[in-house]
């Protein structure tokens, strides 16, 4: 601006001198001219010089000024020689030569004032107008960057376009602070939950251990939610993600109340506590006294947590699983700290979930050894080195086979074979159990198609179904499609869900069993009496048979308690048509026990081991194929021929 003015009075300047430079060529040149025309003709009062007086500086200096030659001073006035007559110079008074010069030039310098006025204006009237254009540009560019703020068209403040324009980049300057600060929060914060995003917590931690220098301990809880998948699955992402963030407002509550708060930050953000991704948060607990105080924070969150989620009309219950780690003495860099944390998490997850669990170094070789099984997993899946076993289940009159459970197996070329206790969680947490159970279910029905052509008519095939896969695949059109594909009559399936997965399990899946069940395909309820359902949702099930525990019938063996419950689940089951299989039957007592409940059909190592499909085609196809075209189904004799004896 200032540089601005002075270019702008440095013009004028510059005009004013050309114009008093023109005004001043113009007057000397008239009056040359006058002087000139005046030797040529003199006038009438030309008089004598008499005595040629010395001329001041001042009067030599407008001499030269004027451009005069010919000039003196007569009688104390300044006097122009005309002509000489006779020696003797003629003169008229120079000031009567200034006026008829003056006269002379008044309207040519008149009318070049004029010009220069005139020019001013014009020039002035023009630079108002390219000064108007470049505001309107500019009030035009502010109302944009406003809108680009997402700002409404500023309304206008005054006629004046500068005013407005002073007026819109304030309002700017406003928006672009609040537009660095949000960005800011952007850059440190997570969008959703608003909480500390990893990258800033892992810094902060960094910042606080390097200040503490191993002086204190600190403990990192790592937070994850217990079920959240399911309500995203079931109610959508929004609610999903309505329910993070009052997860974190519960989080920040509990930080503020319990004196964890780290707020230095000058956009407000609180990092002690951070959400790390998905349904995991963290909250970094400086400076505490021994690992008990951390301890009682996480039992805190667990009850905060557990505590009703109220959205709109639904109430939703979810707990969290937390994991632990102290600083020095589980890990002193926080990347590890977090790493060790959501060790200790994945431990309170497999031990039954809604509990905390500290870090401790035999729980890193169990990760690393799932991370391993993992990667072998997905090379054993391609290279097929899984196969399966057949277990008889047999009735307890004459061990006539109901049915053969299909068993996975994963024979290992370095750790030889693995047990499906290990793999199977490990394959459904990593969602692996998707294309692995695919190939059981189509191995399996294979399988039965075979032996069913050769005579086992009466036969079933059953297959353990995990939770991820009734949640992944549209059952009934992946069963059907299997079943299709292999020719095997749907009939002679049996899919097994465990109990545990029909506690939470969806309205839309109980549609689709339902239609498995129309299609002629048996559905069982396996490992009943280890999921804490009650005996009454066996009513509102879709099931057809019920496989007891292992674990339940041993304690029946022994406890009175345990012995009424299992009576009172065979006699309800019988009163609800349902069958009923006890499973893990190892000993006579067990075996004689049940048959005195009135339980028909058993499965165990009293009967037999699962069985490669080799053995149990042997043993059963010796029977005689006349046999079997006429039972529809084998004998098992077991090893044990007490049994036999019982069963006959
Ligand atoms: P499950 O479905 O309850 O299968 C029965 C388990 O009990 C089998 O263990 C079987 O070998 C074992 N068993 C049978 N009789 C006895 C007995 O008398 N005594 C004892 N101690 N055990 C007996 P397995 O094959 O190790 O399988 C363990 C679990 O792994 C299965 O329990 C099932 O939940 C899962 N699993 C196995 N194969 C598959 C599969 O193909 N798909 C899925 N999703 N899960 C499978
Ligand atoms: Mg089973
Ligand atoms: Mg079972």
């Amino acid at each position: 601006m200032v540089s601005n003015a002075g270019s702008y009075w440095k013009t004028i300047g510059l005009l004013i001198m050309l114009y008093s430079f023109s005004c001043y060529i113009l007057f000397v040149t008239v009056l040359s001219k006058e002087t000139n025309d005046l030797r040529l003709t003199p006038p009438n009062d030309a008089y004598e010089l008499n005595a040629q007086q010395k001329m001041s500086s001042s009067d030599e200096y407008l001499i030269d000024l004027l451009l005069l030659d010919n000039v003196t001073k007569n009688d104390g006035r300044l006097v122009l020689k005309i002509f000489k007559k006779d020696d003797i110079w003629f003169v008229t008074p120079l000031k009567i030569v200034l006026f008829h010069a003056i006269l002379a030039v008044f309207y040519p310098i008149m009318a070049l004032s004029i010009v220069a006025i005139c020019s001013y204006f014009i020039i002035a009237n023009y630079q108002q107008r390219v000064l108007r254009k470049t505001l309107r540009h500019l009030c035009d560019v502010t109302d944009e960057i406003a809108s680009i703020f997402g700002q409404e068209k500023l309304p206008l403040q005054s006629y004046s376009r500068l005013s407005n324009l002073s007026f819109a980049l304030d309002n700017l300057a406003k928006y672009a602070t609040q537009y660095k600060m949000v960005t800011e929060q952007g850059a440190f914060c997570d969008k959703l939950t608003q909480l500390t995003n990893r990258h800033t917590f892992l810094e902060h931690i960094e910042e606080q251990l390097s200040l503490n220098e191993g002086a204190k301990e600190s403990g990192l809880l790592f937070i994850d939610l217990d079920g959240f998948k399911q309500v995203n699955d079931s109610f959508g992402h929004s609610f999903g993600d309505e329910i993070l963030i009052q997860v974190a407002e519960r989080l920040k509550s509990i930080v503020r109340s319990g004196r964890l708060s780290f707020n230095q930050s000058n956009v407000g953000i609180e990092k002690n506590l951070a959400r790390l991704g998905g349904d995991e948060f963290t909250i970094f607990i400086q400076h505490i006294e021994h690992s008990e105080s951390a301890i009682d924070i996480a039992k805190h969150v667990l009850t905060e947590l557990e505590r009703d989620f109220v959205l709109g009309n639904k109430l939703i219950k979810i707990s969290a699983s937390i994991g632990i780690a102290l600083y020095p003495d589980s890990a002193d860099k926080p990347n590890a700290l977090v790493q060790l944390a959501d060790v200790a998490m994945y431990r309170a997850k497999k031990d039954g979930r809604g509990i905390y669990r500290i870090y401790s170094p035999e729980m890193g070789s169990q990760l690393k050894r799932y991370h391993y099984l993992l990667e072998e997993m997905r090379l054993a899946i391609t290279s097929n080195n899984f196969y399966l076993t057949f277990q008889p289940i047999v009735h307890t009159e004459g061990c006539v086979i109901s049915y053969f459970e299909a068993l996975a197996r994963w024979q290992h070329p370095v750790e030889g074979m693995i047990s499906p206790m290990e793999f199977i969680p490990i394959a459904e947490e990593s969602n692996q159990i998707l294309p692995l159970g695919d190939w059981i279910l189509d191995e399996s029905c294979r399988q039965m198609f075979a032996w069913h052509s050769a005579g086992m008519t009466k036969t079933k095939i059953s297959v353990n179904v995990s939770v991820i896969q009734l949640r992944h695949r549209p059952l009934y059109q992946w069963v059907m499609d299997t079943l299709a594909r292999t020719g095997l009559p749907p009939t002679s399936l049996m899919l097994e869900i465990t109990e545990s997965c029909f506690l939470d399990i969806s309205e839309e899946i109980i549609v689709e069993l339902e239609k498995l069940r129309q299609a002629g395909i048996f559905i069982a309820i396996d490992d009943f009496g280890t999921g804490f359902s009650s005996l009454a949702i066996l009513a509102t099930l879709p099931v057809d048979v019920i496989k007891i525990d292992r674990m339940f019938i041993n304690e029946a063996t022994t406890s009175v308690k345990y012995k009424k419950i299992l009576k009172s689940i065979v006699d309800m089951s019988f009163q609800l048509d349902l069958k009923v299989v006890a499973e893990g039957i190892e000993d006579i007592i067990q075996f004689e026990l049940l048959k005195s409940l009135g339980v028909e059909h058993i499965q165990g190592f009293l009967i037999s081991p699962p069985e490669s499909s080799i053995n149990i085609g042997n043993k059963v196809l010796k029977q005689g194929v006349g046999h079997l075209a006429h039972n529809g189904a084998g004998v098992w004799k077991p090893k044990t021929s007490s049994i036999m004896s019982h069963a006959n």
